[in-house]
């Protein structure tokens, strides 16, 4: 508003010393010159600090609303008992806690616990990222880090709190190893402000600042930021496992009506690898899935289809063409089979319809959440990937290009079947193996297994045949009904001409 009324006063007086037969001309000029300067010289950026980019708003999040996480809310709690106890801390000869970093991947509830953090030690709360800190005009970083710990004293003043929660999300941005930047010194000095501040905390601050540094590269982090004293506490936080998934799920579908059939913990079963930011998105899918579809409660079909669109991306309107659409089924029965062969029930769903980049796709059932695979397992993954060119293959004579993310994928499995000693090669160094005989243990692990499939398929034509046909016909086929063509208890009706 006030720039606006600047601005037509400005106009207005340039006016009047026209119409008096004033000169201009070098009033405009030295205008431009002081706009330019202002711009160019980094004062505007300086002036700017932080307005606009804090988030003072922490009310309502509690560790109550984080689902999962047990270990690092736990380790969290104990971390902040130091400041909720401060005066016992004290008498114990504590030093203050100064920083606690959260490592972990994106959309894990890092952001989640940093304000509950600050809730449950009553403090105020401002949150940034490391890239707010990265400009290319020297000194203007260190300036922000310092106008950044100044606010979030003025902030905690202004409300009568004792202590200050600072969240830096990205830290590996501004903190990461000093002298690695070349050519300018920027990075290296916003960092050292930032250590310089967090060293002048001490216990009789009158607002103790808590920094929370959130990041998923803790390897990139500079060693004197992690050093105790700094960053006291490093806090993992992981993807979580089913218990934390069907929680997170319970979190974010309180607020929605569900039908009678909806079952979160199969939803949660099946759903391995999301973060917390996946489920919410999927509960948030699901609810528009039951909007567009005009339906009043959110049905488990409604879960199922999220999972695919959170997964894969949104259903594409590009439609292949006939011969395309057989060899997409085909190539996706020849999956399911071999994943069924491999673990009964484990296909949850097989379809044509594309979606994301995927023309069609086979979605399996996570059995159990594991972090150890053994090498059965690894084969089993290998031949369940390839077995898809290799039904393409039997029915029509040829591969498609639809089986290179496959083969990708299953060339990475046995690379790390190679590097854990699985291999021909044995145990091996995988910082001086050669890449030729890597290549060669690869490839013989990719062969075996190809084999195996070839033969296992060859005599499934007919299976294959068949279950293609259903899928043309339908688009997409659930596991149960996929067991049921298996098993031989129902037999599609309508033949189609595949091959
Ligand atoms: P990034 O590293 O990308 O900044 P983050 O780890 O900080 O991500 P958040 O911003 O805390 O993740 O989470 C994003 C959203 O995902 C949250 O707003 C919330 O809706 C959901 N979410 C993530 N984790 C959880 C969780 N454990 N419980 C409930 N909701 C969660």
């Amino acid at each position: 508003m006030i720039k606006e009324i600047t601005i037509g006063v400005a106009i207005a007086a340039l006016i009047f010393l026209a119409l008096q037969g004033v000169n201009l001309l070098p009033l405009l000029f030295l205008g431009a010159l002081c706009y330019l300067l202002y711009n160019l010289s980094g004062l505007k950026v300086i002036n700017k600090g932080f307005q606009g980019q804090i988030s003072p708003k922490t009310r309502g999040i509690t560790f109550a609303d984080i689902g999962g996480q047990e270990n690092a809310k736990k380790e969290i709690i104990e971390a902040l008992e130091f400041i909720k106890d401060s005066s016992t801390a004290e008498q114990l000869g504590i030093r203050p806690l100064k920083g606690i970093l959260l490592a972990g991947p994106p959309g894990t509830g890092k952001t989640l616990l940093a304000k509950a953090a600050a809730a449950y030690t009553g403090a105020s709360f401002i949150a940034t990222a490391g890239s707010e800190f990265v400009e290319m005009y020297a000194g203007v970083g260190a300036q922000r880090v310092r106008e950044l710990f100044q606010q979030a004293r003025e902030l905690a003043r202004r409300d009568n709190r004792k202590n200050a929660t600072i969240f830096i999300d990205e830290i590996d941005v501004l903190g990461g190893k000093r002298g690695q930047n070349f050519g300018h010194l920027e990075y290296d000095q916003t960092l050292n402000q930032l250590l310089v501040e967090m060293d002048g905390i001490t216990a009789n601050d009158e607002v103790r600042v808590l920094v929370i540094g959130a990041t998923n590269r803790v390897d990139l982090l500079d060693a004197a930021l992690l050093r105790p004293g700094r960053f006291d506490r490093i806090i993992q936080v992981e993807l979580p496992d089913k218990d934390g998934r069907l929680q997170i799920l319970k979190l974010h579908t309180a607020n929605k009506p569900m039908a009678p059939d909806v079952n979160l913990e199969s939803i949660a079963c099946q759903t391995f690898g999301f973060s917390g930011a996946h489920l919410e998105s999927l509960a948030n899918e699901a609810a528009i899935l039951a909007f567009r579809g005009q339906e009043k409660i959110l049905k488990q079909e409604h879960f199922i289809e999220a999972i695919d669109k959170v997964m894969l991306g949104e259903k594409m309107d590009r439609q292949p063409s006939k011969d395309d659409l057989k060899r997409v089924a085909v190539h996706e029965i020849g999956h399911a089979i071999v994943s069924e062969r491999v673990r009964r029930g484990s296909v949850s769903t097989v379809t044509i319809i594309p979606r994301g980049s995927a023309l069609g796709y086979m979605r399996e059932v996570p059995e159990a959440d594991s972090y150890l695979q053994t090498r059965r397992q690894l084969e089993e993954k290998i031949q369940v990937l390839i077995a898809g060119a290799i039904a393409e293959e039997i029915l029509f004579c040829s591969r498609s290009t639809g089986a290179s993310s496959d083969f990708a994928e299953a060339a990475q499995l046995a690379k790390g079947m190679v590097f854990a000693g699985m291999s021909e090669l044995g145990i091996v160094d995988p910082d001086s193996l050669p890449q030729n005989l890597l290549h060669r243990a690869v490839a013989q692990i990719l062969r075996v297994q190809e084999e195996l499939v070839r033969e296992e398929l060859q005599d499934k034509i007919e299976i294959i045949r068949c279950i293609s046909q259903e899928l043309l016909r339908e688009e997409k086929l659930s596991g149960e009904r996929l067991r049921q063509i298996i098993a031989g208890e129902d037999k599609p009706q309508t033949k189609a001409h595949l091959a």
